[in-house]
């Protein structure tokens, strides 16, 4: 694959940022989209700078149709879009399924979900030779909960994820004789600020004795999968889905 732009939504921090880095390895121009956290992402493309690589930070909510337009936009104006990483992705606080309120399961699955479709749709719609693109690769964010339903945690969040795995073999079977190679990573416990941002800053450190490995997996262990799916190392590879979760959930 030639060179060009790397998108990769949530950019900004965790398993994203280690992603954005990867990509600009590969020798791409990132594109760090974030939703809130500029300075995060500012720093993400300093730190890819400072490696002699390119890269912009681009705002954006990626449940937002207008938003992902606009982001795509602007990867436009950079150079030919080549990769997606689907890697923007929220929890939620604990929860049954029967106290969920129907704001929580909205902005699950349209973050989630229909955020990675429409950048998905966008992607497409540049790389396909089918469109007049010259092919290109796209890497969505799954989740070890698909398997395991995340029962009185998110099993929301777990669906949304296992709707990602479906997609993936849906969409990687649709553009295969188009230039496009479609998988995913499913991560296990990863050592983020996500386990925060559902309440449950602790989790890691909780959860650790249980995993398979002892330990918690880091962001960017995460990432090195998802450069060689980026890569034309997995040429050949289209509609996997990779477990990167230190053995947790790898039965079905
Ligand atoms: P994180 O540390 O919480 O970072 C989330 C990233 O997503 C941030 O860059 C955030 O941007 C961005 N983001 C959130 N909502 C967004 C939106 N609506 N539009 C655009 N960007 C948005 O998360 P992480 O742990 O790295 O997780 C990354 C992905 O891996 C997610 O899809 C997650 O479900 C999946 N995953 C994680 C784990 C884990 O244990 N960490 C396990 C399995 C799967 P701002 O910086 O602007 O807030």
């Amino acid at each position: 694959m030639a060179a060009g732009i790397v998108l990769v939504t949530g950019g900004s921090r965790g398993i994203g940022a280690a992603a954005c880095l990867a990509a600009a390895d590969l020798g791409h121009t990132v594109a760090v989209n974030y939703v809130h956290n500029k300075a995060a992402a500012d720093a993400v493309v300093t730190d890819i700078e400072a490696r002699g690589g390119s890269a912009f930070a681009i705002q954006g909510d990626v449940q937002s149709e207008a938003d992902v337009l606009a982001i795509f936009s602007a990867c436009d104006d950079q150079g030919t879009l080549v990769g997606l990483v689907n890697n923007a992705g929220v929890v939620d606080n604990p929860q049954r399924v029967d106290e969920m309120s129907l704001d929580r399961l909205t902005r699950m699955f349209a973050i989630n979900l229909i955020g990675s479709f429409l950048c998905a749709r966008e992607a497409v719609k540049r790389m396909s030779t089918k469109h007049g693109g010259t092919g290109g690769a796209i890497v969505n964010l799954g989740s070890a909960g698909s398997k395991l339903g995340s029962p009185k945690q998110y099993v929301d969040y777990a669906a949304s994820k296992g709707a990602i795995d479906t997609m993936t073999v849906g969409l990687a079977l649709e553009v295969a004789d188009e230039g496009i190679r479609v998988n995913a990573v499913r991560p296990g416990i990863i050592d983020t600020e996500i386990h925060a941002s559902g309440g449950l800053p602790d989790r890691v450190a909780q959860l650790e004795s249980k995993l398979p490995m002892k330990r918690a997996g880091s962001a960017g262990e995460v990432a090195k999968a998802i450069k060689w799916l980026l890569s034309d190392e997995a040429s050949y590879t289209t509609g996997a889905i990779l477990d990167v979760s230190g053995g947790r959930a790898i039965l079905p």
